[in-house]
């Protein structure tokens, strides 16, 4: 997208509105199938839910990553074959349950003993299961996002991991072991220590065939053909059944987040320093409040005001509603901002905090844009109200 499509697209439909490209998205899935050439690929749908996300990648044959009855029966709505399906997650409530049951879900990760147990307890066919290690790492990574690090309430211990493995072994029912250890890695020596875990689990638990390494590639960074290096003569020497599960890696640089400035306020006016108030904040794009995320921002064509150095705020009152920090910009009121690698955890994490209708989103497929969810409105926030 250039700057003046972009800028048409903010003239066009307002702002903020989310833009992505789908295009973006079908070659990182390439990229990603280049360094794993084995590998099924479940896209973590949590990161962007969309279901023109999901028809893409199932046109592909990619598969999908579900932790709620929402997101099977998108992926499913999308065209993703229950085959391709895997339900994850520590909630793994009954609707989901039933929902996987009744799409035919061919793989379901178990978070805990009582999963297993409410798996076993209900009625119909039973999936193959995987059960989920806490590797008990401790990945360089925000706290936040650090799923396999002491202290994180996912998965079990290998121990445990192994006793319930060899339990549903017993019952024919066992795939294999999942573990995803954390978002944003960008150093692929996790790779080793992950594997140092799962090791001797393959070991003790020989029917185990299935070794799900989870998604967390992060962006920018991810070293794919160094994590590939790691993890494919490995999965190759123990003759195991490779599965991925990223999300971020796939959707994140396809997506951009327009915003406007609304106002400029100077630093004399507020104790030392300058703020773009935006019309996009936490509300739209929860990730800098939720793990001060510092993603790329720019100005789209000619910006109006003198350049400064301050920080990029929403609308909301909270301190922690920003976009960025400390970004040198010569924007004023009025000016167009593109909030960059903004396609995974933007829109689907986008709330309706201070009764602020979610952004409208545009998806390009081909070169073509078009409104693919339209802006929310007042009345559609009130529609629920009794
Ligand atoms: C969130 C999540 C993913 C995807 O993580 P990314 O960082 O977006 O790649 C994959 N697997 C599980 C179990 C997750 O919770």
């Amino acid at each position: 997208m250039t700057d003046a499509d972009l800028a048409a697209l903010a003239a066009h439909h307002g702002t903020p509105t989310y833009v992505l490209d789908l295009d973006d998205v079908r070659a990182r899935l390439a990229e990603l199938r280049a360094a794993f050439p084995d590998a099924h690929v479940h896209y973590a749908a949590k990161a962007n839910g969309h279901p023109a996300v999901l028809r893409a990648l199932a046109e592909r044959g990619a598969g999908v990553e579900a932790i709620t009855e929402g997101e099977l029966r998108a992926a499913a709505a999308a065209g993703v074959p229950g085959s391709a399906l895997l339900l994850g997650g520590p909630g793994q409530d009954a609707a989901a349950r039933a929902a996987a049951r009744e799409l035919g879900v061919a793989l379901v990760s178990l978070d805990g003993r009582a999963q297993a147990a409410a798996w076993r307890a209900e009625p119909g066919p039973l999936p193959r299961f995987l059960v989920r290690v806490h590797p008990q790492l401790d990945p360089a990574t925000h706290p936040h996002l650090a799923t396999g690090a002491m202290g994180s309430k996912f998965g079990v211990t290998p121990a445990v991991a192994a006793a319930l493995a060899r339990d549903l072994a017993e019952v024919g029912r066992l795939a294999g072991f999942h573990v995803h250890v954390g978002s944003m890695i960008a150093d692929p020596r996790t790779y080793d220590a992950l594997l140092a875990v799962l090791d001797p689990l393959f070991d003790a638990v020989p029917e185990a065939r299935v070794a799900n390494l989870g998604g967390g590639f992060a962006v920018p960074g991810a070293d794919l053909p160094a994590v590939a290096a790691r993890v494919v003569p490995w999965v190759r020497r123990r003759g195991l059944e490779l599965r991925l599960e990223p999300g971020r890696f796939l959707v994140a640089d396809a997506g951009t987040l327009l915003t406007r400035v609304l106002w400029r306020k100077e630093p004399g006016e507020t104790g030392g320093r300058t703020h773009w108030i935006c019309d996009a904040g936490m509300t739209h794009y929860a990730r800098h409040a939720l793990y001060g995320a510092e993603p790329p921002i720019r100005g789209v064509g000619t910006l109006r005001g003198r350049p400064a150095t301050g920080d990029v705020d929403g609308p909301a009152c909270e301190n922690g509603d920003r976009l960025g920090t400390d970004r040198t910009l010569a924007a004023d009121a009025g000016d167009l901002l593109a909030v960059g690698r903004a396609g995974a955890y933007g829109a689907a994490m986008a709330s309706t905090y201070t009764a602020a209708p979610r952004p409208a989103e545009v998806v390009i497929d081909g070169g073509v844009a078009r409104l693919a969810r339209r802006r929310e409105t007042p009345a559609d926030l009130a529609a629920r109200d009794a």
